[in-house]
């Protein structure tokens, strides 16, 4: 058995017992065997191992969790961006023309889009990236884009509500028939979340409701799209169907976060519906942010996510997605990291990620730099100096 001992961390965030809401330890090390965290304590305690990587002091934290992605898709719409930026509004309608690209590239195609952004956002730290379906919006495209997202990442989640296709813009009902039946038949082997983009112009509740339960009832875990745009009822619907995650939440009233607040655990340890900000969305959008401090403050569990995808949030970067919650959400630097880590693990409801503690999966990240508090102090600058993938550098 070979292990390895990352010591001489001048700051490791653990995310478990230590210091302050990140549980830091100073002058730690961390003894990684088979993959996982065995140890971690005192660098000057630390056991022996095969291997040694001295952290130089550096800032070691768990590797990011993005629970939210939509990575399988064809083209870019960098003109709609710059047309955005212009002062047109953004209605969430180019989708489709996403759609049309996808359904035209090839597998290979798709395939390299994939694995080009997970290297990108492999090398920004994140360690673990649910990957959704949702541009290919008939019973083949859907299940050939799960197909490929399965090849990078077990979090692979089912959107063929994304939109309803030009074909059925003026049969809603029918389109809601087939993502119930054959779509989600072809999908379920690849996918392990189901989610619908709950939003005027998408889906209403109604049909939201009814694709989750279809979704649920073939075993998928539930997560959703909602609240982004304007009011409505989805983050409740969430609520209602115990998803995992309601993801966007721009746009709550007191009983939406009521509703949240009201899955908390009882042992203190947040609500069991995580409320997913993705803040790239609002800066590529241009609209005004979550009020993430009103959830915080309610006792609701947040985590954040890139929204990685081609229309409304072309990131891959979570370092970005931290220093745009510190900035603009008015999340402290401990806050947006902890959502950036262990929140993304809650939101896919997985406690062997997004921590640093004995038993979790060796996933982390050495920082150039001495405290976590340079990923939202020091924006645009590439601090990520090594990741660790199941304690191995992938
Ligand atoms: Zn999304």
């Amino acid at each position: 058995m070979s292990s390895l001992l990352v010591d001489n961390i001048g700051e490791l965030v653990t995310n478990g017992a230590g210091e302050g809401p990140l549980g830091i330890r100073r002058d730690a090390a961390v003894l990684v065997e088979e993959g996982r965290v065995a140890w971690v304590g005192p660098s000057a305690y630390a056991p022996a191992a095969d291997r040694r990587l001295d952290a130089g002091g550096a800032a070691v934290l768990p590797g990011f969790v993005d629970s939210h992605a939509h990575l399988v898709f064809a083209g870019d719409r960098a003109t709609e961006f710059a047309a955005r930026m212009a002062g047109q509004p953004y209605t969430g309608g180019g989708i489709r023309t996403t759609v049309g690209a996808t359904r035209a590239a090839t597998d290979n195609e798709l395939r390299a889009t994939v694995r080009r952004l997970r290297g990108e956002a492999l090398r920004q730290g994140t360690t673990t990236m649910e990957i959704k379906s949702g541009y290919g919006l008939t019973v083949a495209d859907e299940a050939r884009s799960l197909r490929i997202a399965a090849e990078s990442s077990t979090e692979t989640t089912f959107l063929g509500a994304h939109v309803v296709p030009a074909e059925y813009a003026d049969r809603p009902d029918d389109y809601v028939s087939l993502v119930c039946g054959p779509m989600l038949g072809a999908a379920t082997p690849y996918a392990k979340w189901v989610d619908v983009f709950c939003e005027r112009g998408a889906f209403d509740v109604d049909h939201a409701r009814a694709i989750l339960a279809c979704g649920q009832a073939a075993g998928l875990g539930v997560r959703i799209h909602a609240n982004q745009l304007g009011p409505g009822a989805g983050v409740r619907l969430g609520v209602e169907l115990d998803a995992a995650s309601v993801d966007h939440c721009t746009h709550l009233g007191d009983a939406d976060v009521d509703a949240l607040a009201g899955t908390a655990h009882s042992d203190g340890s947040g609500t069991r519906t995580v409320a997913t900000l993705l803040p790239g969305a609002e800066f590529s959008t241009r609209s005004p942010y979550p009020d993430a401090r009103r959830l915080l403050d309610a006792g609701v569990t947040v985590a954040l996510a890139t929204d990685c995808n081609p229309g409304s949030s072309y990131t891959s970067s979570m370092p970005f997605c931290v220093a745009l919650a510190v900035r603009e959400m008015r999340m402290t630097p401990a806050e947006a990291v902890w959502a950036a880590t262990a929140g993304g693990a809650r939101a896919l409801r997985r406690d062997d990620i997004g921590v640093l503690t004995p038993g979790a999966r060796a996933d982390l990240v050495v920082l150039d730099a001495p405290s976590y508090l340079h990923l939202a102090y020091r924006p645009g600058v590439p601090l990520i100096r090594q990741v660790m993938r199941n304690g191995v550098t992938p």
